[in-house]
């Protein structure tokens, strides 16, 4: 009998295409394992992980820690629904309201569902407390957003694919600039506005950082135009940025984040994802205050899998390995070096027009047009070169390995990255 051949990755991609709808372009690599910082393909081939599944694998992959909670959790209880109590959700939901610093927690699964969670409590909030009817109320967000996937996100969406055929829109939002306290200052100008929702660096859009003094000097005009401030922090909490939260900005806690220093922004509503399970499972949240979060009473917001002991576990654990491992700090650490090496790299390359980001979320610019494809290729060399990233609108390649590598480990990555771009030749 002939020995069957083995299945490799053009067989894997091939049935992706046959049988999967195509909402997605991946690099073409097909990936079987993970640990660490690490990923190996269904060939054996080990690449470095410089997307972190979007920030979701800041822990690196299957952490034992959170896969033994995992494994643990999941052979007792997983889930109940919130018809009944469980021994997991409280216990959680002290430990996280803790971390975060926030007298509440509502649990959700997706980052979607958590923003529109934030929307939700906050056009509640808008009618009960502030007294703007709710049919009046509007929600400012910034340009080039990026928050989800629903029909109400997207409807707030300035990027034509993520919107375009999608509507009818869902109507109150108002769009202004990124990163421009007079536009915020002018919007909130409108009585009926009941809150802002943005990214403290805009992780989509290509890692946007804003002005050091924007989010703080927002934070004070909400509070003072009786706005809330909501802090969609899916990508860029969980240490991603060298601080627990990126709303913690320069503060001088060093990621221990006692949230003192005057370079706290502090959100009156914090939206958790990706990285709240360290990539195990689908766990986000929503933080606020009672005065915010008493607006919602039962039967008014939920979700069957929301809370479930398993979530619960999986986000504890997650949780702590970012506190035991020290992960804020080494991103912090870490992101110093990379930002040196890529600017270094820029000096003498013109492939590399500018670098920017905070921590272990950074991005280069390439000096092409965004409708290149050279940014994809230069992708496609990194992973030729044992090095996985990829392109974010156009000509930006997105940097963000998991927090839990080490120096030499990320000059290593350096020099993959270098190697492939000094010798990068045009198609
Ligand atoms: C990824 C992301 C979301 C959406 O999270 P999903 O889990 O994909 O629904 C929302 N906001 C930001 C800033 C994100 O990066």
């Amino acid at each position: 009998m002939p020995l069957a051949r083995r299945i490799n990755s053009r067989d894997f991609i091939e049935l992706e295409n046959k049988y999967g709808a195509h909402n997605y372009h991946p690099i073409p690599v097909v990936l079987q394992k993970g640990e660490g910082v690490y990923l190996w393909d269904v060939e054996g081939k080990r690449y470095y992980d410089f997307l972190s599944a979007y920030s979701a694998v800041n822990q690196g992959h299957c952490h034992p820690k959170i896969i033994g909670a995992l494994n643990y959790q999941a052979s007792q209880l997983t889930l109940t629904s919130r018809a009944f109590y469980n021994d997991k959700l409280g216990q959680y939901e002290k430990y996280i309201t803790n971390l975060f610093g926030f007298e509440k927690v509502l649990p959700m699964n997706t980052g979607a569902e958590a923003v529109e969670t934030a929307l939700k409590i906050c056009r509640k909030w808008g009618a009960e407390r502030k007294g703007v009817p709710a049919a009046q109320s509007i929600i400012v967000v910034c340009s080039q957003n990026f928050h989800g996937r629903t029909t109400t996100i997207i409807s707030f969406s300035s990027d034509p694919d993520a919107k375009n055929n999608f509507g009818p829109y869902t109507p109150g939002f108002v769009s202004i600039p990124y990163n421009n306290f007079p536009a915020l200052e002018k919007a909130l100008e409108n009585k009926n506005v009941v809150g802002f929702l943005v990214e403290p660096i805009q992780g989509e859009a290509g890692i946007i950082t804003p002005a050091d003094d924007y989010l703080p000097k927002v934070a004070a005009l909400c509070k003072s135009k009786n706005v809330l401030f909501m802090a969609d922090e899916i990508q860029t909490g969980i240490a991603r940025t060298g601080s627990l939260l990126a709303v913690c900005g320069n503060c001088t806690c060093k990621g221990q984040c006692e949230r003192q220093a005057a370079t706290y922004a502090r959100p009156d509503v914090l939206i958790l994802g990706k990285a709240l399970s360290g990539g195990v499972y689908p766990v986000s949240a929503v933080l606020c205050d009672d005065a915010v979060m008493n607006v919602i009473q039962p039967g008014q917001h939920g979700s069957t899998y929301g809370g479930n002991p398993l979530a619960s576990a999986v986000a504890m654990a997650a949780l702590e390995v970012v506190k035991d491992e020290k992960l804020a700090q080494n991103a912090r650490r870490l992101g110093k070096i990379f930002r040196q090496r890529m600017q270094n790299l820029s000096d003498v390359c013109t492939l590399v027009k500018t670098v920017r980001g905070r921590g272990l979320l950074n991005a280069i610019v390439i000096n092409d047009s965004p409708d290149s494809s050279t940014a994809w290729d230069i992708c496609v060399e990194f992973a030729k070169n044992g090095l996985l990233a990829k392109p974010t609108h156009g000509n930006i390649i997105r940097f963000a390995p998991p927090l839990v590598m080490n120096e030499d480990q990320l000059n290593e990555c350096c020099d993959i990255i270098e190697k492939v771009i000094v010798n990068f030749k045009k198609a």
